[in-house]
């Protein structure tokens, strides 16, 4: 299978997840995670009709951002402070927040650069003990603390489910959506949580089923032979 028919096929699980859960396919963005294949293969992408990237390295998505700056460039990995420099102005959405100590840093880039970033929390929703990213309980007073970034904006929250185990999948992107639903109200300004990225190759359509607005896709799209769900 080529990256054209990958990307189509699930171009249309997409469409009928979205059907499913009473939304149009263009409500639900496909970001294409390219971490692990190069510019040739991006170039192919791009010509199959994709228009977000994820990346989870900022080496890779300063490459492939700076080749390839008329599509959207989304960070998805692990964030170190000292590279928050080379996120901000490429990234379109930066889905991985997991610590408050980077909100000053990416305020300062932001402003210096004179530009809004917009950035997503990661949740640990399943509370497993390898996963990054902030409790439920957490979130209210991380969002509290945006008051503080004028060049920050919280659009939505992220999470990772926990792999292969059905039951606690749907759980963990229920739990991010009730979450999300529970804190919206009581936020305004530069935080709108309209956003929820959750799903994969294995568990995109679970993640749509339960509200998902991203769904962030590597190998499904990327490798040959893949079966996804
Ligand atoms: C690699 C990665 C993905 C894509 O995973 P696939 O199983 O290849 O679809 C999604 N989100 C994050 C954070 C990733 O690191």
């Amino acid at each position: 299978m080529s990256i054209a028919e990958n990307f189509a096929q699930v171009r249309q699980q997409v469409a009928e997840a979205a059907r499913r859960s009473g939304r149009a396919p263009e409500d639900i963005t496909i970001v294409a995670v390219s971490k692990t294949v190069g510019l040739e293969q991006v170039e192919e992408a791009i010509a199959a009709g994709v228009t977000d990237f994820g990346e989870n390295r900022p080496d890779q998505l300063m490459e492939k951002h700076d080749a390839f700056p008329e599509v959207r460039w989304h960070f998805i990995g692990n964030i170190q402070s000292r590279r928050i420099k080379d996120i901000v102005g490429r990234a379109t959405l930066v889905h991985s927040l997991d610590r408050v100590e980077h909100l000053e840093r990416f305020e300062q880039r932001a402003a210096a650069a004179g530009i809004v970033v917009p950035l997503l929390i990661e949740v640990n929703v399943s509370g497993e003990a390898s996963k990054s990213g902030f409790t439920p309980a957490e979130v209210a007073s991380v969002l509290d603390g945006f008051g503080n970034y004028p060049h920050l904006r919280a659009h939505g929250l992220m999470t990772m489910a926990p792999q292969g185990m059905p039951d606690a999948i749907r759980r963990s992107f229920s739990g991010l959506r009730e979450l999300r639903d529970a804190l919206r109200p009581r936020f305004g300004g530069n935080v709108s949580l309209d956003e929820l990225s959750m799903g994969m190759s294995e568990d995109f359509a679970v993640g749509i089923e339960e509200g998902a607005t991203i769904v962030r896709i590597g190998r499904s799209i990327f490798s040959e032979g893949f079966i996804s769900v």
